[in-house]
């Protein structure tokens, strides 16, 4: 039987974005689950709490990379909740000796170009570009629904574009303003790291990213990961809408502009 109130949506909230710390959360009827814990257990909880939810109902927590900014909170939230911890084997030798003592039990391995059947959530590792072991994010799948997630990584290979093309919502690295990330004070060998191959996307690179990967399921797309030394959250709106409009992409009409908030959680939003 079809019951017509039941909420079978595909609902994320970026809690935290920037390069201060990140966490997003996605839940479906079934599952709860964070990609990244970049920040203290307390703030985690704090941001899930502004948006309703407690970490007590998390039921898994997908690790990307070894960076501070995405696991600060690892350790203390699977020790105080227990939950399983994803990620691929040269993640967790890099990450083991920064986020304390984890069981065994819930060390759980993910290589990336994977798929994990969840039940009504499939989540799909992909591997990225970027100065770390063995750098993967996610998309995640629902009841014909695909939200994905792209930070912390160089530059989009073709195959990575195709794996991801045409995704219902997208949370997309604007790491920085070039000409910000330039003037900047950060030493020469940082501002290299950041530009390179390895390093991070543009406002312009996240544009353009978002042009290639966005079909007609696109309907909301989050701009992520911004530096606060080098970007501003306006100035990565504005040139990814400048840009879109350049090539006459109809921005708040065929699809959501969001920003997201280093310290502010996005309202949970179904996709
Ligand atoms: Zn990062
Ligand atoms: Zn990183």
């Amino acid at each position: 039987m079809v019951d017509l109130f039941s909420d079978d949506a595909l609902k994320i909230s970026s809690l935290a974005s920037g390069s201060s710390g990140n966490v997003t959360y996605i839940e479906t009827p079934n599952h709860k689950v964070l990609v990244d814990a970049g920040l203290s257990g307390k703030k985690i909880e704090q941001l899930m709490n502004s948006i309703n939810r407690s970490l007590k109902d998390v039921d898994a927590i997908f690790v990307t990379h070894e960076h501070i900014d995405h696991i600060k909170g690892v350790g203390i939230l699977a020790r105080k909740y227990g939950m399983p911890v994803y990620a691929n084997q040269a993640t967790w030798a890099a990450m083991a000796s920064k986020i304390g003592k984890v069981a065994p039990t819930q060390q759980l391995i993910f290589e990336p170009g994977k798929t994990l059947d969840l039940g009504d959530l499939d989540v799909e590792s992909f591997a990225v570009s970027h100065d770390a072991a063995n750098p993967q994010f996610y998309q995640f799948h629902h009841a014909n629904k695909t939200f994905a997630i792209v930070t912390d990584t160089g530059y989009l290979s073709d195959r990575l574009q195709g794996t991801l093309k045409n995704a219902d919502a997208y949370l997309l690295e604007t790491n920085h303003d070039v000409e910000m990330l330039r003037m900047g004070s950060y030493a020469w060998s940082l501002k290299q790291r950041i530009l390179g191959d390895k390093g991070h996307l543009s406002n312009e690179d996240g544009a353009l990213a978002a042009i290639d990967l966005l079909g007609n399921n696109t309907k909301q797309i989050y701009l992520g990961h911004l530096s606060q030394e080098n970007n501003q959250k306006i100035l990565a709106h504005l040139t990814v809408e400048q840009i879109m409009q350049q090539r006459d992409i109809a921005v708040n009409h065929d699809f959501k502009l969001w920003d997201t908030d280093p310290n502010q959680a996005t309202p949970l939003r179904a996709i």
